[in-house]
Formats: C-alpha cells, structure tokens, sequence
C-alpha cells in the first residue's frame, strides 16, 4: 500500500502501480502535456487555433459592451451551440434523467449557499440587490440542491437524475481567459444523481465516467484523466481497489492529486481532459463523488423503514461545457488534413450553385427538398463566379457542393464534390440524402437559422 501525501501528484498506471511523478516513465505524449499543466503549472500550448476558426468560420464575436470573457454567437454559432445543447439532453434522457430550470442568483446570507460558496472558492461574481449579496452560480448545484430538498423522495426512487442546461459565471482572472476554452459565462449540461449510498453511487459513478469516455470517442477524441481524491477515501483500502477498477477500466495511465479529507465536499473529482494537437489542456467532462452536500442542503430519501437517510450526490456534465466543446471541435478540426466539423454539427450540409439564372429556380427546388428532408442546403446565387463562389464554400468547410447548370436541370445527375475526398462525384439526389443521413444518424437535428439564400444574409461579424 503506498503511503499518500496530501498535496501530491502521483501516476497510476492500468495494471495499478502507483508511482511518484519523479520516478515515472511517461510514454504518452498528452498526459506528459497534463503533467507540466497540472503539476508544474506551465502550459507547453503557445497557440490556440480555435480562437482563429471561430474568427474566420464566423462563429463567435467577443462582445465590446460587455467585459472580456462575455461573448456572442452568430446565427451559425448559435446552430452549432444548440445542436451540441441537444445533444446534452439527449444523453441526459438516455441516462433516465429529470430536466428542470432553477434562478442564477443565491443569496449568501443564507447558510448552505455561503459555505458551498466558501468551498467552492474565490471566482464567484457577487451582485448587490437592495441589501442583499447574491452569488451568481457557477454551475447547477444550489438551485438543484434545494428543488431536490423540497422534494419528496423515497428510496424506490434512487438513483434520481436531475438535470440543467445551466448558464454559469465565474471570474477567472484576465489573463487565464482563453477564446471559447476559458470563459467567463458558459454553459454547463449539469446532472446530479442521488444515490443510496456510497457503495451504490460507486457503481453509477462508473456507468457516467464510461459515459464520458464514450461521448469523447463519438466526437473523435481520448481523453486524459486528472483524478482529484481525498487522502481519506485513498487510504481506505476499498477506496483504493475502486481507484484501482477505475484506471483498469480506462486502461490508461492517469494522474491522481491528493488532497486532504474535509477539504472540498467531493471525496473523487474525475476532470476527463482533451489535448490539443499544440498540447493545450482543456478539461471537457467531469464528475465527482459528492459526501457532504446532501447534510448541507438538508436533501433527503426516506428508507425502507420510514426513516430520513442522506443520499451520496454525483456530479456530471458529459459535455461540459458546450463552449469547451466548440473549441475541442475546432482545435481537432484544425489538426486534420482536410479542417473539417462533423457532417451533423455543419451548420450547411450542403452548398448548392447555380451557373446561371436559368438554373435558379431548379436550384432554389432542390435545395428546399433537402431541407424538407432534414438536410441543411443553402444555395450560393450572389452575382459571383462560380470558381469564387465554389472557393467560399470551401473555406466555410461545407461537406457538399453541387454546382447546377443547364445539364443537372435537364435531370443529369449531381456532380457532388465531397469535400473530404477532394472529389467530385455524380450522384442522385436520394444517394446524397442517404449519404448525409448516414452520417449523421443518431445525431441531433435542427433546421437553417438563417436564410436559405446567400444574396439575403447579411455580413455578421
Ligand atoms: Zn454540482
């Protein structure tokens, strides 16, 4: 059994060895990146890409009326912010949870609020009303706290999902501000799950860190894990053997901060971190084993025998946040071959142009089918060449473009050029709606949140 100090970093690698981080072999390149981060608190990342792309995909726009870390989204930004938005409750759903909205403001005169807050830290914002000092919350926790307290709840009904898309605020300092990596408001898809016990919020404390893992593939990434644990809960030799079935599972080689029992209200703190190809850290998913939250908001079940018991609270946000997702999309977009998003999140799917006026009509006809068909087409018919306007497809990364001249209308077929392959192809019509469909199956949908045609949408910047 290893002797853990509190205040250290030690390496656990997936046969269960605990090394110092001092007599380690790191092999991998992006938990030596985690290393230098987290532990000697250097960042190795010099640039950040997706502060470019965001820039030049006409995504997001710092806002000047506001102050640094308050940003806004364009009608393409705000697409691909909603679709990932669905896509966080859609998980939420398959896990069993219970959506609900609750305030952003918590007043700090009030006990449970300014200990959480104590715990939590110094990056709170505090907004004066009247005579009162609210906090404006930095995730879910209060609101869901005291709705779940209110509430009556038997033991029949543990594990208990609640779930919010939360708008959360935090003050980082200026200078740790990183375009949509680290903000001041973001958005967390914040879950809290009520179990029994510890025993039993081990074993759902396991099904969402796969959750995690999974979720992180389907978009294309691995992550690198940062387990936070209190000495107590390592030093107990169950705690440790379930350490242990975590990294095993992961299969991975993780890093494991130790800090003193007491000290925050979780006993495991899970932060999954995706690495940039510049080996910047941005933590993306999270969750945390929570043992001193359920006395603090006086939340409780009442057991087979008709008593009051305390539950053990999970944590999670699967995609948290959805602007840290943006940038891990954008920084793994810019690290391909050929930047590109996944056909499902691209806010045009399919880019059609026509040669001529003479073909305009049959262009804006199909385009429209597409989008009857849950496929977002835009057609191109500004006053432009069609080797300018095929050039502005490519740097909007659109998948599909389809020039259509006299032939296509006279029912030729589709000459596609496939982004991806570099590549024209001829296809039918119904060939590239299956193809699209089968890219993006499962995936949530939404319709165009601007107009269809290019010489009706204004420059937004
Ligand atoms: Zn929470």
């Amino acid at each position: 059994m290893v002797n853990f100090q509190a205040g250290n970093y030690y390496l656990m690698d997936k046969d269960g060895q605990v090394h110092t981080i001092d007599s380690a072999k790191i092999k991998d390149q992006n938990l030596q990146a985690l290393i230098e981060n987290e532990v000697y608190k250097k960042s190795v990342a010099k640039k950040a890409p997706h502060i470019e792309l965001m820039k030049k995909l006409k995504l997001v726009g710092y806002e000047g009326l506001s102050e640094p870390g308050h940003i806004r989204l364009t009608p393409k930004g705000t697409l691909i912010f909603d679709l990932l938005a669905d896509r966080a409750l859609q998980i939420a759903l398959e896990l069993g949870a219970n959506p609900i909205k609750t305030p952003i403001l918590y007043d700090l005169d009030l006990k449970p609020v300014s200990e959480h807050a104590k715990l939590f830290g110094q990056r709170m914002y505090k907004l004066k009303s009247g005579k009162r000092t609210f906090a404006l919350r930095y995730a879910a926790c209060f609101g869901q706290f005291s709705f779940l307290s209110d509430s009556i709840i038997s033991y029949r009904d543990l594990p208990l999902k609640i779930f919010e898309l939360a708008d959360s605020y935090r003050l980082e300092q200026r200078g740790e501000l990183i375009g949509l990596a680290r903000l001041r408001k973001f958005h967390m898809p914040d879950m809290h799950i009520l179990c029994h016990d510890l025993e039993e919020a081990k074993v759902e404390f396991k099904k969402i860190y796969k959750k995690c893992f999974e979720e992180g593939e389907k978009f294309g990434w691995d992550y690198v894990s940062l387990y936070n644990v209190s000495k107590g809960f390592l030093d107990d030799p169950k705690g440790f053997d379930y350490i242990r079935s975590l990294v095993k599972m992961e299969g991975n080689q993780v890093l494991i901060n130790v800090v003193e029992s007491g000290m925050y209200y979780w006993v495991l703190n899970i932060e999954f971190n995706f690495v940039s190809q510049q080996k910047r850290i941005i933590e993306s998913s999270t969750a945390q084993i929570d043992v001193g939250n359920a006395e603090r908001f006086n939340i409780s079940y009442v057991d087979e025998e008709g008593k009051e018991r305390r539950p053990v609270i999970i944590h999670t946000a699967v995609i948290g946040s959805l602007e840290r997702f943006m940038a891990d999309l954008l920084e793994r977009a810019s690290s391909l071959e050929i930047p590109s998003l996944p056909t499902w999140i691209c806010p045009v799917q399919v880019r059609l142009i026509n040669v001529s006026n003479d073909s305009l009509d049959f262009t804006i006809k199909l385009a429209e089918k597409f989008n009857h068909n849950n496929i977002r087409a835009d057609v191109d018919d500004r006053n432009e060449s069609v080797a300018k306007r095929i050039a502005s497809a490519e740097v909007e990364w659109i998948p599909y473009i389809i020039v259509i001249g006299k032939k296509e209308v006279n029912g030729g077929k589709l000459p596609v050029r496939i982004r991806s392959l570099r590549k024209t192809i001829d296809m039918s019509e119904e060939d590239l709606s299956k193809k699209v469909k089968d890219e993006t199956q499962g995936w949530p949908y939404r319709p165009l949140y601007f107009n269809m045609l290019l010489s009706k949408r204004p420059k937004f910047v």
